[in-house]
Protein backbone atom coordinates (compact mmCIF):
# COMPACT_ATOMS: atom_id res chain seq x y z
CA UNK A 1 0.00 0.00 0.00
CA UNK A 2 1.52 3.39 -1.19
CA UNK A 3 0.75 6.02 1.69
CA UNK A 4 0.51 8.11 -0.71
CA UNK A 5 -2.64 6.38 -2.48
CA UNK A 6 -4.51 9.50 -1.62
CA UNK A 7 -2.79 11.56 -4.36
CA UNK A 8 -3.77 11.69 -7.94
CA UNK A 9 -1.87 12.99 -10.86
CA UNK A 10 -3.44 16.18 -12.65
CA UNK A 11 -3.84 15.35 -16.65
CA UNK A 12 -2.32 17.90 -18.26
CA UNK A 13 -2.71 18.79 -22.24
CA UNK A 14 0.85 18.72 -23.88
CA UNK A 15 -1.09 20.53 -27.02
CA UNK A 16 -2.66 23.15 -25.08
CA UNK A 17 -0.01 23.33 -22.37
CA UNK A 18 -2.93 23.17 -20.00
CA UNK A 19 -3.98 21.29 -17.12
CA UNK A 20 -7.15 20.05 -17.30
CA UNK A 21 -10.19 21.09 -14.34
CA UNK A 22 -7.99 23.48 -12.42
CA UNK A 23 -8.91 27.13 -12.64
CA UNK A 24 -6.91 28.85 -15.13
CA UNK A 25 -6.05 32.93 -15.05
CA UNK A 26 -4.38 33.15 -17.95
CA UNK A 27 -2.04 36.20 -18.34
CA UNK A 28 -0.06 37.93 -21.39
CA UNK A 29 2.98 37.76 -18.80
CA UNK A 30 4.90 35.25 -21.31
CA UNK A 31 6.31 34.61 -24.03
CA UNK A 32 8.03 31.51 -26.41
CA UNK A 33 10.80 29.72 -25.08
CA UNK A 34 14.11 29.75 -27.20
CA UNK A 35 14.22 27.89 -30.58
CA UNK A 36 15.07 24.24 -29.70
CA UNK A 37 14.69 24.81 -25.84
CA UNK A 38 12.46 22.22 -24.09
CA UNK A 39 11.40 22.26 -19.74
CA UNK A 40 13.53 20.12 -18.00
CA UNK A 41 13.56 21.76 -14.73
CA UNK A 42 10.88 22.52 -12.37
CA UNK A 43 11.26 25.32 -9.86
CA UNK A 44 9.06 25.86 -6.35
CA UNK A 45 8.68 29.83 -5.17
CA UNK A 46 7.11 31.01 -2.26
CA UNK A 47 4.83 33.97 -2.28
CA UNK A 48 2.61 36.16 -0.51
CA UNK A 49 0.77 39.13 -1.41
CA UNK A 50 0.99 41.18 0.65
CA UNK A 51 4.40 39.67 2.80
CA UNK A 52 2.62 36.87 5.24
CA UNK A 53 -1.24 37.52 4.26
CA UNK A 54 -2.84 34.58 2.55
CA UNK A 55 -5.89 34.16 0.61
CA UNK A 56 -6.47 37.65 -0.95
CA UNK A 57 -6.54 38.07 -4.23
CA UNK A 58 -3.55 40.09 -5.10
CA UNK A 59 -1.42 37.25 -6.65
CA UNK A 60 -3.46 37.45 -9.26
CA UNK A 61 -3.69 40.08 -9.74
CA UNK A 62 0.34 40.52 -9.59
CA UNK A 63 0.12 37.97 -12.55
CA UNK A 64 -2.13 39.37 -14.69
CA UNK A 65 -0.25 43.22 -14.16
CA UNK A 66 -3.66 44.58 -12.34
CA UNK A 67 -2.09 44.61 -9.08
CA UNK A 68 -3.21 48.14 -7.82
CA UNK A 69 -0.35 49.92 -6.49
CA UNK A 70 -2.33 52.27 -3.61
CA UNK A 71 -3.80 49.19 -2.13
CA UNK A 72 -0.77 48.28 0.07
CA UNK A 73 2.71 50.03 0.29
CA UNK A 74 4.21 47.01 -0.57
CA UNK A 75 2.66 47.45 -3.67
CA UNK A 76 3.62 50.01 -5.28
CA UNK A 77 7.11 49.40 -6.33
CA UNK A 78 5.95 45.78 -7.68
CA UNK A 79 2.74 46.87 -9.78
CA UNK A 80 4.94 48.17 -12.87
CA UNK A 81 6.68 44.65 -12.93
CA UNK A 82 5.77 41.98 -15.53
CA UNK A 83 6.21 38.96 -13.57
CA UNK A 84 4.26 35.38 -13.42
CA UNK A 85 4.62 31.98 -13.22
CA UNK A 86 2.93 29.02 -14.34
CA UNK A 87 0.95 28.14 -11.79
CA UNK A 88 0.06 28.74 -7.98
CA UNK A 89 -1.08 26.51 -4.99
CA UNK A 90 -2.80 28.05 -2.77
CA UNK A 91 -3.10 27.49 1.11
CA UNK A 92 -5.89 24.77 0.28
CA UNK A 93 -4.16 23.19 -2.24
CA UNK A 94 -6.02 25.10 -5.03
CA UNK A 95 -3.81 24.92 -8.33
CA UNK A 96 -4.46 27.90 -10.11
CA UNK A 97 -2.70 28.21 -13.43
CA UNK A 98 -0.99 31.17 -15.55
CA UNK A 99 0.49 30.56 -18.39
CA UNK A 100 0.49 27.39 -20.52
CA UNK A 101 3.45 25.09 -19.47
CA UNK A 102 5.12 25.15 -22.94
CA UNK A 103 5.35 28.77 -22.93
CA UNK A 104 7.91 30.69 -21.01
CA UNK A 105 6.49 32.30 -17.46
CA UNK A 106 9.07 34.81 -16.16
CA UNK A 107 9.50 33.92 -12.39
CA UNK A 108 12.92 33.29 -11.87
CA UNK A 109 14.52 36.17 -13.20
CA UNK A 110 18.73 36.22 -12.89
CA UNK A 111 19.59 32.78 -12.21
CA UNK A 112 21.66 29.32 -13.37
CA UNK A 113 21.20 26.00 -12.79
CA UNK A 114 24.54 24.02 -13.18
CA UNK A 115 26.30 26.48 -14.74
CA UNK A 116 23.19 27.65 -17.38
CA UNK A 117 21.71 31.09 -17.20
CA UNK A 118 18.15 32.17 -17.45
CA UNK A 119 16.23 29.43 -16.14
CA UNK A 120 13.17 31.60 -17.46
CA UNK A 121 14.25 29.40 -20.63
CA UNK A 122 13.76 25.91 -19.84
CA UNK A 123 11.97 25.67 -16.59
CA UNK A 124 8.55 25.22 -15.46
CA UNK A 125 7.23 27.79 -12.10
CA UNK A 126 5.29 26.64 -10.00
CA UNK A 127 4.39 29.01 -6.99
CA UNK A 128 3.17 28.31 -3.50
CA UNK A 129 1.20 30.89 -1.58
CA UNK A 130 3.25 31.06 1.83
CA UNK A 131 5.85 32.21 3.21
CA UNK A 132 10.01 31.50 3.96
CA UNK A 133 9.10 30.52 7.49
CA UNK A 134 5.65 29.22 7.46
CA UNK A 135 4.48 25.76 7.36
CA UNK A 136 3.33 25.03 3.94
CA UNK A 137 -0.18 23.07 4.48
CA UNK A 138 -0.30 19.51 3.94
CA UNK A 139 -3.00 20.32 0.99
CA UNK A 140 -0.16 22.32 -0.75
CA UNK A 141 2.00 19.16 -0.76
CA UNK A 142 -0.44 17.03 -2.02
CA UNK A 143 -1.30 19.55 -5.24
CA UNK A 144 2.27 19.95 -5.31
CA UNK A 145 3.05 16.42 -5.95
CA UNK A 146 0.08 15.84 -8.44
CA UNK A 147 0.71 18.53 -10.37
CA UNK A 148 4.47 17.95 -10.89
CA UNK A 149 3.67 14.07 -11.84
CA UNK A 150 1.09 15.52 -14.21
CA UNK A 151 4.15 17.61 -15.69
CA UNK A 152 6.37 14.73 -15.67
CA UNK A 153 4.13 12.43 -17.93
CA UNK A 154 3.17 15.47 -20.14
CA UNK A 155 6.90 16.46 -20.44
CA UNK A 156 9.05 13.41 -20.77
CA UNK A 157 12.04 15.90 -20.61
CA UNK A 158 11.04 17.07 -16.68
CA UNK A 159 12.53 14.93 -14.73
CA UNK A 160 11.59 14.24 -10.62
CA UNK A 161 15.59 14.59 -10.04
CA UNK A 162 15.43 18.15 -11.49
CA UNK A 163 13.17 20.13 -8.60
CA UNK A 164 15.07 23.15 -7.17
CA UNK A 165 13.51 25.87 -5.02
CA UNK A 166 14.33 29.74 -6.59
CA UNK A 167 16.90 29.55 -3.58
CA UNK A 168 18.98 27.26 -5.52
CA UNK A 169 18.85 28.98 -8.94
CA UNK A 170 19.15 32.64 -7.69
CA UNK A 171 21.67 32.09 -4.40
CA UNK A 172 22.38 35.17 -2.73
CA UNK A 173 19.06 36.58 -3.97
CA UNK A 174 15.88 34.73 -3.20
CA UNK A 175 15.58 32.91 -0.12
CA UNK A 176 12.02 31.13 -1.37
CA UNK A 177 10.38 28.82 -0.86
CA UNK A 178 12.36 28.96 2.35
CA UNK A 179 13.60 27.14 5.39
CA UNK A 180 9.86 25.94 5.77
CA UNK A 181 9.95 23.48 3.28
CA UNK A 182 10.37 20.10 3.65
CA UNK A 183 12.02 19.17 0.81
CA UNK A 184 12.13 15.33 1.27
CA UNK A 185 8.68 15.33 1.79
CA UNK A 186 7.92 16.56 -1.22
CA UNK A 187 10.65 13.92 -3.27
CA UNK A 188 8.86 11.39 -1.39
CA UNK A 189 5.54 11.86 -3.23
CA UNK A 190 6.92 12.58 -6.89
ZN1 LIG B 1 10.55 32.92 -6.30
Amino acid sequence: MSVHSSAQSLRIDATTGLALRVRQVLTDHYDVRPAGVVPDLIIVHGISLPPAEFGGPWIDRLFTGSLPPDVHPYFAAMAAGRVSAHALIRRDGEIVQYVPFGERAWHAGRSEYLGRAACNDFSVGIELEGTDETAYEAAQYESLAALIRGLLAAYPTLSRERVVGHSDVAPGRKTDPGVAFEWERLRGSI
